[in-house]
């Protein structure tokens, strides 16, 4: 999952930058308003981290103008402490939540969370795939019962394959969800990370989740639902 962070103060957004990579999320940075824009126009991201105090450009209008482009992706707009009238200009502006500062980090983990998962229709914390479950919050994973263990960019890849449970990815929606910007799309990284994470999700297991559709690249189904 491919996040955003918009924050002119660089301490605390390599703070959040870091502490998000360790959750295998890819993570952007932009220092002010209006490149927060422009990359938010620009890169398809599963989710924005947007400071409302800001220079060129304040959060909130950098938020209406990201939503006045088409852009959906969920928002958490982070304000300071006390400031009511931040919180509701964002939430009018279109942000889907709001973070006071200070915060820990944690509760900042779990609004994202939140967030990644009102995209997807389904609610609940823990994702599923037929016998297959993914607990974001712990980083478990197993199918019928049984634990797997996978490498933070596998844990990435497989996240990102549940979430969009179904759906055809191509190399180059997954080399932008899950890999950062200077990722080489001639390399075979890709169709590696995917072979491995096969065999670690499917080897001895009856039914192939992960499958290949030649030319156009890769889906993770759900056996027991017909498509
Ligand atoms: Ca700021």
């Amino acid at each position: 999952m491919r996040i955003l962070v918009v924050e002119d103060e660089k301490k605390v957004a390599s703070f959040i930058k870091k502490g998000l990579e360790e959750q295998s999320y890819v993570v952007d940075t932009a220092f002010d308003g209006l490149e927060g824009e422009r990359l938010a126009s620009q890169t398809p991201y599963d989710a924005i981290i947007l400071d409302v105090l800001l220079p060129k450009q304040d959060g909130v209008v950098t938020c209406q103008k990201i939503r006045h482009r088409g852009v959906s992706t969920p928002v958490l707009i982070l304000t300071a402490l006390g400031e009511t009238d931040d919180k509701v200009r964002g939430l009018d502006s279109g942000a889907d939540d709001y973070l006071t500062k200070p915060f820990h980090f944690e509760e900042l983990l779990a609004r994202v969370r939140a967030l990644l998962r009102r995209k997807s229709q389904d609610k609940s914390a823990l994702l599923q795939a037929g016998s297959l479950v993914l607990d974001p919050v712990t980083r478990k994973v197993e199918r019928e019962g049984r634990q797997i263990r996978l490498t933070s960019r596998e844990f990435a890849l497989l996240e990102y394959f549940m979430r969009n449970k179904g759906q055809i990815l191509s190399r180059a929606n997954l080399a932008q969800h899950v890999w950062n910007v200077s990722f080489d799309m001639e390399s075979n990284v890709i169709d590696v990370y995917v072979k491995l994470l096969r065999q670690k999700i499917d080897r001895g297991f009856d039914q192939p989740m992960l499958q290949t559709i030649v030319g156009a690249g890769y889906v993770l189904k759900d056996p027991d639902e017909n498509d």
